[in-house]
């Protein structure tokens, strides 16, 4: 049994939840920061468990022919890219085989029964985010900056200039943004909030870029109804070519919520638009939007491959969000519902159908396992009988109620779009005992250097 402070060599075979690697000493796990699989290194425990320990990195004896090296100097401090010190390839191999390796541990499923595509990479896996939110403080010298807090202190690390922000025609327009909204408060001497007293007024700073229209939208989230000379502000953030709206969101709560309920435009529409495909979406401050333009594109063509629409068929598209997938399959189908709890994305959604001349689109608001059962009892069965379902949850997977309802509904295919393949593995087996056949997983990157992974999966009714 090993125990606090012991030194071991072990070479990293896996990569954790939070990118961590992990290996093996005589069956007794490590849970190693800052090593990537195919390390071989000397750690030091630090936490010691029955099964397994925390370990410390003391030095790579060997390293893994997968690292290279990162492209941003703050990366380890950071913790947004927690896997930017291996190579994409083995990204992508890594996340595939996670996918994989949940359908067979959570989901039950024999490794035949698993017919897995290829995972559909980034031929750039950098500058893919369409939003970015900055927490504006102060840094261990006591100046105004941002960039992210370090570790569990309130003190910002200042950013270079985040390697994953959007960039228009090579601009860094969050830097940009950044740096004017900073000078902009040492200039009129406006403080950023400090959580410790609840005083000053500058929280975070929220900025979406699309990269079809070029528009940049920016919201200050204060601690305050008003920011002070916030009409400078809007001259000085005028200046940005592309900047298409500003607004202030108001805050006041304690706690990690960045957006408060209130936002006030003061600049532009309120909205930038964007596309997927040929699809133009209004997005405010508080939408739900996917991050990666390019990719979303990629995911939601597999997802209508699998739907295989012909124009005759009725799609209900479960956890819709501002209707990004509804919409996107409106006009290859008879009729298309999108079901979705926040009402502010559901009238998003219904105005994002007009913007676009779709009248098949019918749009319901309210928790999905309990507003689809409520409307199929309410109306005509047939009509409202689905062909195809689409479900896109939250990482929490879809309610049980709900699972209940749409194998009630019999549709011959669903699709299962996910961002955690392990409540999407728990999903798919009961779905499997409950009638549906297991036909094809495809793994999208959505999130390169991070640990995360989006899936599509589709099932049809067994005979
Ligand atoms: N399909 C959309 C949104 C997916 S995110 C897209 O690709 O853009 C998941 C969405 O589920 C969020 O918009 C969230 O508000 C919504 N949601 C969460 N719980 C829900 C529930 N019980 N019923 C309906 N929608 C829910």
């Amino acid at each position: 049994m090993y125990q606090k402070n012991d030194e071991l060599t072990v070479t990293i075979e896996d990569q954790g939840t939070n990118g961590e690697g992990i290996g093996k000493v005589n069956g007794y796990a490590l849970f190693v920061k800052d090593t990537v699989i195919g390390d071989e290194c000397k750690v030091k425990i630090m936490k010691a468990k029955k099964n397994f320990a925390f370990a410390k990195l003391i030095e790579i004896i060997s390293p893994s022919e997968y690292r290279v090296e990162e492209k941003c100097p703050v990366a380890k401090q950071c913790g947004g890219c927690q896997l930017q010190s291996m190579s994409y390839d083995k990204q992508l191999e890594f996340k595939a085989n996670k996918v994989f390796n949940n359908f067979k541990r959570i989901g039950g499923f024999d490794t035949c029964q698993i017919n897995m595509k290829p995972i559909i990479g980034m031929d750039e896996p950098y500058y893919y985010r369409n939003k970015a939110q900055f927490p504006v403080g102060k840094n261990k010298d006591g100046e105004i900056s941002y960039g992210f807090f370090a570790g569990r202190t309130h003190s910002i690390i200042e950013t270079p200039g985040c390697v994953l922000g959007m960039r228009i025609d090579g601009r860094d327009i969050c830097k940009e943004i950044m740096d004017t909204v900073i000078s902009f408060m040492k200039d009129n001497d406006i403080e950023p909030y400090d959580e410790q007293t609840q005083s000053g007024y500058v929280r975070h700073v929220l900025i979406r870029i699309s990269e079809a229209t070029k528009q940049v939208m920016v919201c200050v989230v204060t601690n305050s109804d008003e920011l002070p000379v916030a009409e400078k502000l809007v001259d000085d953030l005028k200046e940005i070519s592309n900047m298409t709206s500003i607004s202030i969101n108001t805050n006041k709560e304690f706690g990690n919520v960045i957006m408060g309920k209130r936002t006030v435009h003061l600049f532009g529409p309120g909205y930038i638009e964007d596309y997927i495909g040929d699809i133009k979406f209004r997005i405010s401050p508080e939408s739900f939007f996917q991050v990666n333009s390019k990719q979303v594109k990629k995911l939601y063509d597999k997802a209508l491959e699998y739907a295989n629409l012909t124009g005759e068929e009725v799609v209900w598209d479960m956890y819709c969000g501002i209707g990004t997938i509804t919409l996107s399959m409106a006009n290859k189908a008879k009729k298309v519902y999108g079901v979705e709890i926040v009402r502010n994305a559901i009238e998003d959604a219904r105005n994002n159908a007009i913007i676009n001349n779709i009248d098949s689109a019918e749009f319901i608001q309210g928790a999905a396992e309990e507003v689809v059962p409520k409307y199929f009892s309410e109306n005509d069965g047939e009509e409202c009988h689905p062909d195809v379902i689409v479900v896109d949850p939250p990482r929490k997977g879809c309610d049980q109620k709900l699972l209940q309802t749409m194998v009630e509904m019999n549709p011959e295919r669903i699709v299962y779009v996910s961002c955690d393949s392990a409540t999407l593995a728990r999903d798919v087996a009961w779905l499997k005992e409950n009638g549906y056949k297991l036909n094809e997983v495809t793994p999208v990157d959505m999130f390169p250097q991070t640990v995360h992974v989006e899936s599509v999966v589709l099932l049809t009714l067994e005979d």
